[in-house]
């Protein structure tokens, strides 16, 4: 048995390596980008009106002059040109800025007299109201960097360099595969020795709301020859598996064994963790990861959350941040494991606050409702005094 910073080092001794894929700009969002989105024209384009209004030459104003207004300068059409420059051309937002033209005034800065226009404005500003070309970027200028997690305005860049489809970290493909004879699937009613696998669900919702990727599932009974098919079957089609339930010392706790079998090397097998001890990580080199959670459902997203996720997240290219809370009261844990409390996260005015929410142990998944996060919680220490500051994992 191994400890949690030994699991952690181990995790990250096997990182995923999922390589990199074209991704049609409608499925980008939240990806992280592996490519330089680089400016092909300058930001903007051309001289472009940022006002409704009328474009005049400023050098003839005063504030008495009257402008005739000589045409119309609509966004969408090719530059013109100002011909008379006592006159004024009426000019739209987003078109290019008429030769001739040195400032535009907008609309409710002008007056209709007779058939001419005045400008109630005391002076004009050379080139007020034009956003200049190249002003914001230059063409060729990288404007989002490789690296970078791609969301909405990183769309509206790459759209306006005409990236239609982009280089993206490559989303692993994630076999979840529950296990055992007493679940039966939700639409059916158990019978009293029965229960509804809830597992699978829970856990492919986790991984589609904290790594982004849509898993695909699957369930085994508990039979030593099936567990093997199935993963000799998957092992070259996914790129990381995740029994769920399975991985203990039960009689009909086949996945472990036949795993090795297999040919998947372990690297570790239980965690001194409370909840999620029976936590198997391997992988077979060159073609896939694979974990084996225990399958009470506490402990089972415990794993999920504390370990898995964030080596999905960084073999994607996303980080984790560390996040840590205050205990908001005392808590006494003696067996010699990591224990990981759930806690419900809550702001208060000196900073961030863990709850304890007991719950009745790992089996207790109504509880996980009421919490929010997993508080890791120390071997060293016996007693957690009211206050002190540790590391959690929230699955919210
Ligand atoms: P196991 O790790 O297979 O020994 O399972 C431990 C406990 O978790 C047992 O009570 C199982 O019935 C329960 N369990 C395992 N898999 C699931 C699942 N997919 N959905 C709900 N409960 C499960
Ligand atoms: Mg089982």
């Amino acid at each position: 048995m191994i400890g949690v910073e030994e699991a952690s080092r181990l995790l990250d001794q096997y990182p995923g390596r999922f390589g990199s894929e074209k991704t049609p700009i409608a499925d980008v969002l939240g990806r992280v980008l592996r490519e330089d989105l680089i400016a092909d024209r300058d930001f903007p384009p051309f001289d472009r009106v940022t006002m409704d209004g009328i474009g005049v030459d400023h050098t003839t104003f005063h504030p008495e002059k009257r402008y005739t207004v000589e045409g119309v300068a609509p966004a969408g059409s090719a530059q013109v040109t100002l011909k008379n420059r006592e006159h004024c051309l009426e000019v739209m937002t987003g078109a290019i800025t008429p030769h001739g033209v040195t400032a535009v005034v907008k609309y409710e800065d002008t007056e209709r007299i007779g058939d001419q226009l005045a400008i109630n404005l005391p002076n004009l500003q050379y080139r007020q109201n034009i956003h200049g070309k190249g002003s914001d970027r230059a063409k060729g200028d990288t404007i989002v960097k490789a690296g970078s997690i791609i969301g909405s305005a990183e769309i509206g860049i790459a759209a306006t360099v005409g990236k239609h489809t982009l280089l993206t970290s490559r989303m692993p493909r994630v076999l979840v595969v529950s296990t055992g004879d007493e679940l039966v699937p939700i639409e059916q009613t158990p019978a009293p020795h029965q229960i509804r696998s809830s597992n699978s669900s829970m856990i492919a919702a986790a991984l589609r709301q904290h790594v982004g990727l849509v898993a695909a599932t699957a369930h085994l009974t508990d039979d030593s020859g099936a567990t093997e098919e199935l993963i000799e079957r998957n092992l070259a089609a996914f790129d990381v598996l995740i029994f769920l339930g399975g991985s203990s010392r039960g009689k009909f706790d086949f996945v472990p064994a036949a795993l090795q079998r297999l040919g998947v090397t372990r690297h570790f097998y239980k965690v001194a963790q409370r909840p999620g001890k029976p936590f198997w990580f391997g992988s077979k080199t060159g073609a896939c990861a694979v974990f084996a959670l225990p399958g009470n459902p506490v402990s089972c997203l415990l794993c999920l959350t504390r370990y898995v996720i964030p080596w999905l997240r960084k073999g994607i290219g996303l980080p984790t941040v560390r996040k840590e809370a205050m205990l908001s009261t005392e808590v006494t844990f003696r067996p010699d494991l990591t224990y990981f409390a759930q806690v419900a996260i809550t702001q208060d005015k000196d900073g961030t606050l863990a709850v304890p929410v007991e719950g009745h142990g790992s089996g207790d998944l109504a509880n996980l409702c009421d919490a929010s996060a997993f508080l890791e919680l120390p071997p060293s220490q016996t007693v957690f005094d009211q206050g002190a500051s540790y590391p959690y994992y929230s699955y919210r």
